[in-house]
């Protein structure tokens, strides 16, 4: 092990979302790392001056740069100046005061919209930057881009164990259930759940059913990152992918199985579906000796236990 957390402190920046939500769990079981958090209300991570003062204050051992203004695919190409600034902003404020303040590790979370749209698949890390962006999110993807070559940079001139991690398609406790906004299983888990309770006999899958994509459950994503925080300090950036496909007529499968919806499901071909396929090589991180360790089933058996709690809440 590189770098040991045992008896240090993290920051987590974002743990209210998803995925720092789900860092913020697997520490808290480990029981012996100081965790640092701070809400919205608390901090606002746009701010320089309020960021460089926390980290000044709480002086981190580790950060885990999981916050970020993320939208989908309506809210993303809608508000691009958003997107990009507030993006822009929050990180650079961040990464900005973990370096003034000499924290040891930082790991930035990127996203697989970083790569070229027409990137060779499986996609591997270094066809960042060999063609365009796929438009309707460029404007998140270059403020990604942007965070994930400051820490490249930091760490090439300065020495700085700052790192970045790319994951695929997420799932899991603190997703977004909302109807238009939300992603795939998410979304599916909601009309599925509310079908069944109306007895519905039919329901819709958008698209054509045919994409294929990856998707990790976000608990085994924070393995992932607690994993690369402790094993890993190079430059160069690193994926995070479950390594299986399947098509969305296939998922929709499972999670009606997951939900207990017995109708029949109905294709939507009005809607999009999106990029044909999108699957990540991870080759690297597996090298490591990482792999996630949920199968797509019972993955979806917890998320839907989340919306559940959800929604009874
Ligand atoms: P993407 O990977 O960025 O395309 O993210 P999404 O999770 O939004 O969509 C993945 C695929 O699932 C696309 O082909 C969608 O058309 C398809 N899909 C099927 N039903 C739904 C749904 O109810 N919500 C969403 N978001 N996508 C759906």
């Amino acid at each position: 092990m590189v770098f040991d957390l045992a008896g240090k402190s993290v920051f987590i920046a974002g743990h209210n979302g998803m995925v720092g939500g789900a860092v913020l769990r697997l520490l808290k079981q480990r029981g012996d790392v100081r965790l640092i958090t701070a809400s919205r209300r608390q901090l606002d991570l746009r701010d320089e001056h309020a960021v460089g003062a926390f980290f000044t204050n709480h002086r981190p051992d580790a950060c885990v740069l999981a916050a970020a203004r993320v939208g989908g695919i309506i809210a993303n190409s809608a508000n691009k100046v958003g997107f990009l600034y507030d993006n822009l902003r929050l990180q650079n404020a961040v990464i900005g005061a973990a370096r003034a303040s000499d924290t040891e590790r930082l790991l930035f979370l990127g996203s697989s919209c970083i790569y070229p749209k027409l990137a060779d698949q499986p996609i591997r890390e270094d066809s960042l930057l060999t063609g365009p962006l796929e438009p309707t999110n460029d404007a998140y993807a270059i403020a990604k881009i942007a965070g994930l070559k400051l820490c490249e940079f930091l760490n090439r001139e300065e020495g700085r164990a700052y790192i970045s991690a790319q994951p695929c398609n997420l799932y899991g406790p603190g997703d977004n259930y909302h109807p238009t906004t939300s992603h795939v299983i998410p979304g599916l888990i909601r009309r599925f759940h509310e079908a069944k309770h109306s007895r519905a006999s039919e329901t819709f899958i958008w698209g054509t059913g045919t994409p294929l994509r990856e998707f990790l459950y976000v608990d085994d994503l924070a393995k992932a990152l607690v994993f690369l925080l402790e094993n890993y300090k190079d430059p160069g950036l690193i994926n995070v992918g479950s390594g299986e496909e399947i098509s969305i007529g296939d998922l929709a499968g499972l999670v009606a199985e997951a939900v207990g919806y017995e109708g029949v499901l109905k294709l939507d071909p009005s809607k999009p579906d999106g990029t044909p396929r999108k699957l990540m090589d991870s080759s690297k991180i597996r090298s490591y000796g990482w792999r996630s360790r949920t199968s797509l089933q019972e993955g979806l058996r917890h998320a839907y236990a989340d919306y559940l709690s959800v929604i009874e809440a």
